[in-house]
């Protein structure tokens, strides 16, 4: 993705490309809504809500260079994107409501939820409630004053495809889901029935299609311990099985999709390190600097270095709007690929052992995921540079030839050190204090992983630290859960760098040289 925040940037842009679906004509105008009581009303263009949308609804791939400039872009293409913050009902800090008029006046009203990392649920469309999440193709038919045509649908509908109805008023909604794509037989035959007024076919948005998994021989973190004993598995194999099962998907096309990743984390790191440049941003580039003093004597060389240099590295990409990869956000982008970079040449690993290294990395952040997941806005920076360290200090391990267990335990010690972490981002930027609770997050993960391997006790196993998270959260007040409200972002000196900055969305950033820091 590019942009500043995967909650704000990534899950945004999924969420318009799903409505732009929905709407299913040429888009001429769209308004979008924030909640004044939620989390994105302070924030949306400064943490790259509106790129997002605005990308998505242009039709934009996330990875396209126009998206460093949408605004430009939907002028050139005749298209008016309005933002506005009203009042609506919510039940999740990160929701907007969107409301798209195409060419041909057609309207379709969606309102989604961010849920971090990316992730995110549709949970409306023109007032019908829905379940979509972007991992499932979906036909979503309305029709109105209009005979019920169900059962003569349900005859047409392959068995395996989930097939729902609901009707309000004189409106009734048809919705098929599948994780198998629809024939144009099928489309053709819905298109062309009397009883039906609007098509709209959505295509998966996510990496991996849903519905697709098989049985998973571990399902809790000691289920897993128990397996990892009895096969005498490192948690990078793990890691794979778990995919495996999850996605349907053989192992070698996860292998070759786990590298492709790895290259394009390679990729942003080299483009921080050859220097990076965007006008509104708080940090200049520094991730030189640490060379820079190992060359002039200031400092020794030394692993924690390259960790700092890689962080900083991927941090600086991320804030320059190239590409990177939200592992598990945007904001804590740097803390996976920038130790294990680091650890890997240090150990001179093959690419082979690093792709397991992610492997093993990934299957901490999946049952993160089933745990608070990666939304800031639920519970502060614990979810972000919190689970970033877990997932790094269990692919150490795994770089360093540890066993499944020990890389647990790593993980459960680096998320224990970072539990309570609040999110405070400066001016509404996702760079100070984010790039040094990137560092920390990185270089705990490495202390975490060489005290495990050497026998330290993490006394309080990984899925009880998990729970932890989400309970402590429940006591951590909004306004230190990336609102912009508390913390750092409140201090004379945010305030004054936010107010230098007024005036610039990051959209804005790139097209001016005047403003000074
Ligand atoms: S403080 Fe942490 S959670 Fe908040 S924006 Fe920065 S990296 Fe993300």
């Amino acid at each position: 993705m590019r942009g500043p925040s995967s909650s704000h940037t990534a899950a945004s842009w999924r969420i318009a490309r799903i409505a732009l679906e929905l709407l299913n004509h040429p888009l001429e105008k769209a308004l979008i809504e924030f909640d004044r009581d939620g989390a994105w009303a302070p924030n949306y263009r400064e943490q790259g809500t509106t790129m997002g949308i605005n990308g998505g609804l242009l039709g934009l791939e996330i990875t396209d260079e126009r998206m460093k400039d949408t605004e430009h872009y939907a002028r050139q293409q005749g298209i008016t994107i309005e933002y506005q913050v009203s009042s609506f009902p919510t039940n999740h800090a990160n929701t907007a409501r969107l409301t798209l008029w195409g060419k041909s006046k057609k309207r379709v009203q969606v309102i989604a939820v961010s849920v971090g990392g990316g992730s995110f649920e549709i949970t409306s469309v023109n007032g019908f409630p829905v379940q979509l999440h972007g991992d499932l193709y979906g036909i979503i038919l309305f029709a109105q004053n209009k005979p019920d045509v169900r059962e003569e649908l349900k005859s047409i509908i392959p068995s395996e495809v989930k097939f729902t109805t609901e009707q309000k008023e004189n409106i009734i909604k048809y919705e098929l889901k599948s994780s198998n794509p629809f024939s144009t037989d099928l489309i053709t035959r819905l298109k062309t029935n009397p009883a039906i007024d609007e098509i709209s076919v959505i295509k998966p948005i996510m990496p991996i299609t849903a519905g697709k998994q098989t049985k998973m021989p571990f399902t809790s973190i000691q289920s897993l311990l128990d397996y990892a004993e009895k096969e005498e598995s490192d948690l990078g194999n793990l890691g794979l099985v778990y995919e495996r099962c999850m996605s349907g998907i053989g192992v070698q096309e996860l292998k070759d999709k786990m590298n492709e990743v790895i290259d394009i984390i390679h990729n942003s790191l080299d483009t921080g390190l050859n220097g990076t440049h965007y006008t509104d941003r708080i940090l200049p580039q520094q991730s030189h600097l640490i060379g820079q003093a190992e060359e002039e004597g200031k400092i020794v060389h030394s692993v924690i270095n390259r960790i700092i240099e890689n962080v900083s590295a991927l941090m600086e990409s991320k804030s320059a709007m190239e590409v990177v990869v939200a592992l598990p956000t945007a904001g804590s982008c740097g803390t996976v690929g920038g130790s294990l970079r680091a650890i890997s040449e240090n150990l001179s690993s093959s690419r082979e052992e690093l792709n397991k290294a992610y492997f093993a990395a990934g299957i901490v952040g999946a049952y993160f995921a089933q745990g608070p997941g990666f939304s800031a806005e639920e519970h502060g920076c614990q979810v972000e540079c919190g689970a970033a360290s877990g997932m790094a200090a269990a692919g150490i391990v795994q770089l360093m030839g540890g066993t499944a267990k020990q890389a647990l335990d790593a993980a459960s010690m680096a998320i224990q050190n970072m539990i309570g972490l609040v999110c405070d981002p400066v001016a509404d930027r996702v760079e100070v204090p984010c790039l040094g609770k990137n560092i920390s997050a990185a270089v705990n993960a490495y202390s975490s992983a060489i005290m495990s391997i050497a026998g330290f006790d993490a006394v309080i196993p990984l899925d009880q630290v998990i729970q932890t998270v989400s309970s402590v959260s429940k006591t951590m007040p909004a306004c230190v859960k990336c609102t912009g409200k508390g913390g750092l972002a409140i201090t004379e000196t945010a305030l004054n760098i936010k107010n230098k900055l007024k005036g610039y969305s990051i959209q804005k950033g790139l097209k001016t040289n005047k403003r000074t820091k």
